[in-house]
């Protein structure tokens, strides 16, 4: 591999870092004029700046990838797993620094973020377990002295386009995978997170990882994602991100008939029955919604209470939210949640919440824009006396919203959960059995978690139905995403 001291030039200032792409095992200067300015969302203070990647930058790094990708497969996975593991360990090792970087840049508590970086290393080691583990199978064939072979083989260049939320996670969700399987990749990081990017591929730098087989290159969706996902030297796009950027990454991938993994928005819903242990409830749907600011795709979006328990849960939800502290995470270490990513965030939400209101919802807590106009933060919020037809139960909101509506009986609840164009999660708090497994036979959605709040386990498999996605990640199921057939007919003479 080629090394590079450093990817940072300081032409400009001494504090605007410029990061440039990283292509073929190096970091590389982009040929584009544009750059893209990243900025911290508690401060609005310049982080860096990076490349608005145009075509020629786009080739390089596809031609790296693709280049790349037959050497790399033929290797025994044992020893591409090798590799990955060691880029988990330098994750590991430099946990604090990077943990610093995704905070600054994407608002979360330090707390969270090194939650993230440790799950990353996790990730990459979970993947490399699966050397010895990918599997093709023997079929009985109808003729005499024939034998079938079904093979799994890579599918060759992977792009792997990312969101914000869980930047640096998700550049193991995709490369760890794609990478154990034989396959290389070119992620494009999303430009409102890029930093904690480049500090990956610093750490890339100290690997034995071959060239060309993880290239970042930067850039705007409309711009440097667009033309990635258009070209016909992409053979999978695994995307997360929003449903709207799902669809039209679906029609650049149509005229190539590219296979797409898609990861997209979900409006969660958690059931509430009369039983439930409210105390239990509320602390399992406050964490869920509360975690990095209300910016997770399968985190708590909307609460179905039942009538009989209504008042006290609404009571004392809102008590446990009006009391979370939240600010500038790196200033503060007692505070809960961190700034929305940005004002158009910010402004989605509250525009979100103020025609609930209109609609006759009443705020219990919040509502607002808080800690002034410094940083996109916004109070945490509770919104009792929704109705299953208004806005805020069908959009999703990505914030620390949480709106209420009641029920009467399971099917009612269920109905509602099931009213959704996503079915990305849900969640239900009782202590009968019999409810809990009738919800989890009715619910039409690709997880439910039963008296816990949402979180996924990499050994699980992350999938949403309807508009929260096609395929899936994380576990078996969502390695072999990564993997295509080839079924071989030996007949014997
Ligand atoms: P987004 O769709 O705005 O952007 C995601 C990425 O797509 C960015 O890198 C962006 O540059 C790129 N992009 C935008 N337009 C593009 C285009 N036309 N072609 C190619 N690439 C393009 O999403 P976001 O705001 O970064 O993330 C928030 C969304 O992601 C939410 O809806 C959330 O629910 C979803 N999400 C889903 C999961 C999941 O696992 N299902 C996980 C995290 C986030």
């Amino acid at each position: 591999m080629k090394k590079q001291a450093a990817h940072f030039s300081t032409e400009r200032a001494a504090i605007m870092l410029s990061v440039q792409n990283w292509i073929d095992g190096r970091f590389t200067a982009s040929s584009s004029k544009h750059t893209i300015e990243d900025f911290n969302p508690s401060t609005g203070q310049l982080i860096c700046t990076v490349p608005d990647s145009d075509d020629s930058d786009v080739d390089m790094a596809l031609s790296a990838a693709a280049a790349a990708q037959p050497e790399w497969a033929r290797l025994p996975a044992i020893e591409r797993a090798k590799v990955l593991r060691v880029i988990a360990q330098r994750v590991r090792d430099n946990i604090d620094t990077l943990a610093r970087v995704i905070s600054e840049e994407q608002g979360k508590i330090l707390a969270l973020a090194r939650t993230e970086v440790t799950f990353t290393a996790a990730y990459f080691d979970y993947m490399a377990e699966w050397a010895r583990r990918i599997e093709g199978e023997i079929l009985e064939s109808d003729r005499a002295g024939e034998t079938i072979f079904l093979f799994r083989k890579p599918i060759g260049v992977v792009v792997g386009v990312l969101p914000w939320n869980f930047p640096f996670f998700l550049i193991a969700r995709k490369a760890a995978p794609a990478l154990v399987t034989g396959n290389t990749i070119v992620l494009k990081p999303s430009e409102e997170t890029p930093h904690n990017a480049a500090k990956f591929c610093e750490i890339l730098l100290e690997g034995d990882l071959p060239a060309g087989v993880i290239n970042v290159i930067h850039g705007r969706g409309a711009s440097t994602g667009s033309i990635l996902c258009s070209s016909s030297r992409a053979d999978m796009i695994s995307f997360t991100g929003s449903r709207e950027t799902g669809s039209a990454i679906m029609t650049s991938a149509a005229s190539n008939i590219t296979k797409v993994n898609l990861e997209l928005g979900g409006k969660a819903p958690a059931i509430v029955m009369a039983d439930a242990d409210i105390q239990l409830a509320v602390k399992a749907i406050r964490t869920s919604r509360l975690i990095n600011s209300g910016q997770v795709c399968n985190c708590v979006e909307r609460v179905y209470v039942h009538s009989a328990i209504a008042a006290n849960f609404v009571d004392a939800l809102t008590r446990a939210m009006k009391a979370t502290q939240f600010g500038n995470p790196l200033e503060d270490d007692a505070v809960e949640y961190g700034p929305l990513i940005n004002e158009t965030g910010y402004k989605k939400i509250d525009g979100i919440v103020r025609r609930a209101v209109e609609a006759g919802a009443t705020i219990t807590t919040g509502g607002k824009r808080g800690l002034g106009e410094g940083g996109y933060f916004y109070e945490p919020t509770v919104l009792a006396g929704c109705r299953q037809e208004m806005e805020i139960m069908h959009r999703e909101i990505f914030g620390p919203v949480i709106p209420i509506v009641t029920f009467d009986d399971l099917d009612q609840a269920i109905a509602y959960s099931n009213d959704s164009e996503y079915g990305l999660s849900s969640s239900i708090y009782t202590r009968d059995l019999n409810v809990a497994l009738k919800a989890c036979q009715e619910l039409r959605c690709g997880e439910t978690y039963v008296n816990r709040e949402h979180f996924e386990a990499l050994q699980g498999f992350h999938a949403g139905w309807r508009k929260s996605g096609i395929g899936g990640a994380d576990g078996k199921h969502g390695l072999y995403e990564f993997l295509q057939t080839h079924v071989v007919y030996l007949q014997r003479t």
